[in-house]
């Protein structure tokens, strides 16, 4: 590995470091930490950092509440924003439980657990997220508004993009923390943008993920704005996806490569599809994760909707773009930011590890814009839709066996459980849309 436990103690004295964020997420994604001063440090290089479990979502009963953090070292970074009080360092966490095991309920665990299994077949999973984002004003008390003078579209620049400072701050700031950054761009909708970084190895892309939100969302702060990854917050315009880039490499070599193909894609490559398509439904809760997902799954918008692959067009659930190589890829298109990354990366490798262990074949390649297809063609074509709501997911992933085994029982239940919470919630709920349909009507 990277660093060793002297290199941290010396990095930490060096740039006088003060505090170190010891983090973790929540089975939902969501980013949490443990703050300890420098005088703690040896203690939690030595895996001694204790904290108290049980009022975090999806984690543990109260009288099982003691959880360890073990840092994985090689993620050590110093935050490139100054404080007053010295800087700040980061440490991202395995969570163990007291007798020594690792904790089920650590989405870490779970991506891990996939991860070895690619391991022993010789694979390296390689993915490659695109990051969408909108950044929006605040109001007079600092809250986030889904407002925006920014009228910009697709690649356009200053100055009617409002956002172009702030993306460059974030940019800056994300090389500074060792990322590489790809491109940047504004996005189809106003106030909507993108930041690609080159994609990694599965853990640390998945730590990138978390990164990457966390510093959109400090610069944002620092500019007067809001950034949310909320899949869908303006009706009628362009949602925030994360497409998903996805390879496998053995001994160094993308495997999804194959010169001598037709397509340039080798049967592997093949495999993985149809793994992938084979398990998709069961997957979408985790992907897509919130009521708000489905929203942005609708026609019109660059967003799936259908079940298909193709060698081209963006309406499909499936796109490999042209790069052939090392850049050889799968792109899956549904994803969207709100997900939790280590449990989406964890069921994507695994789905498309069923493809290649039991040689599973995808249909062909549709060529034509899905979203003019009628319900006949599309019937005719075989192409299924994807769930079009949370409930909908939820009953899917119930419905896949697989699905459950690489989550495990224990995050498999603390998600359908919270997620069935939400879709209750929401269905419950009286919103805008029917006070404005029904009020005065009825
Ligand atoms: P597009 O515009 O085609 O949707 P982008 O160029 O915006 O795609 O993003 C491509 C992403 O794919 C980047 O994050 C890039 O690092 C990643 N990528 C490139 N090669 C690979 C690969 N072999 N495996 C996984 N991801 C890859
Ligand atoms: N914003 C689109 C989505 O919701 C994707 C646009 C693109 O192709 O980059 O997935
Ligand atoms: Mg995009
Ligand atoms: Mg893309």
């Amino acid at each position: 590995s990277k660093y060793t436990k002297d290199d941290i103690i010396r990095m930490i004295d060096e740039n006088n470091v003060r505090f170190i964020r010891m983090q973790f997420t929540d089975i939902l994604g969501t980013l949490k930490n443990v703050a300890i001063t420098t005088s703690q440090i040896e203690k939690a290089l030595d895996n001694k950092c204790m904290f108290d479990g049980s009022s975090i979502e999806g984690f543990v009963r109260i009288e099982e509440s003691d959880m360890y953090l073990r840092p994985d070292l090689d993620s050590f970074t110093i935050l490139p924003w100054h404080t007053q009080h010295g800087r700040v360092a980061r440490l991202i966490c395995d969570i163990y439980k007291p007798n020594g095991e690792p904790f089920e309920g650590d989405p870490r665990y779970v991506l891990k657990k996939t991860l070895k299994e690619a391991a022993e077949m010789g694979y390296t999973f390689n993915v490659g997220p695109e990051c969408e984002f909108f950044l929006f004003n605040t109001d007079e008390f600092g809250h986030p508004t889904t407002v925006t003078h920014d009228t910009a579209g697709y690649f356009d620049l200053g100055p009617s993009d409002l956002g172009e400072s702030a993306r460059r701050d974030i940019c800056l700031t994300l090389e500074e923390m060792g990322f590489e950054i790809e491109a940047s761009h504004h996005e189809v909708a106003f106030a909507q943008h993108e930041i690609d970084f080159k994609y990694s190895e599965a853990m640390s892309a998945a730590d990138n993920i978390l990164t990457f939100k966390m510093v959109v969302k400090s610069c944002a702060d620092s500019h007067g704005l809001c950034a949310t990854f909320m899949p869908k917050p303006v009706y009628g315009r362009c949602g925030s996806g994360m497409h998903t880039n996805m390879s496998l490499f053995k001994d160094g070599k993308n495997v999804f490569y194959d010169p001598e193909s037709e397509t340039g894609l080798s049967h592997i490559a093949y495999n993985f599809i149809a793994g992938i398509l084979k398990h998709i439904k069961g997957m979408c809760a985790i992907t897509n994760p919130l009521v708000n997902s489905y929203k942005r799954l609708v026609p019109g918008f660059e967003a799936p909707c259908n079940i298909a692959w193709t060698l081209s067009n963006r309406s499909a659930l499936i796109r490999v773009p042209a790069s052939r190589g090392e850049s050889t890829r799968v792109e899956l298109r549904n994803p969207d930011p709100a997900c939790n990354p280590y449990l989406e990366f964890a069921v994507l490798l695994a789905a498309g590890l069923d493809g290649i262990k039991n040689d599973l074949m995808p249909p062909d390649a549709v060529a034509a814009n899905i979203y003019d297809f009628d319900v006949v063609e599309r019937a005719a074509a075989g192409i299924e839709a994807l769930p079009t709501d949370l409930s909908n997911a939820v009953s899917e992933m119930k419905a896949d066996p697989f699905i459950e085994k690489v989550l495990g029982d224990h995050v498999f239940n603390k998600y359908t459980e919270a997620k069935e919470r939400e879709w209750y919630d929401f269905s419950t709920a009286v919103t805008e849309w029917e006070l404005d349909q029904y009020l005065n009507k009825f």
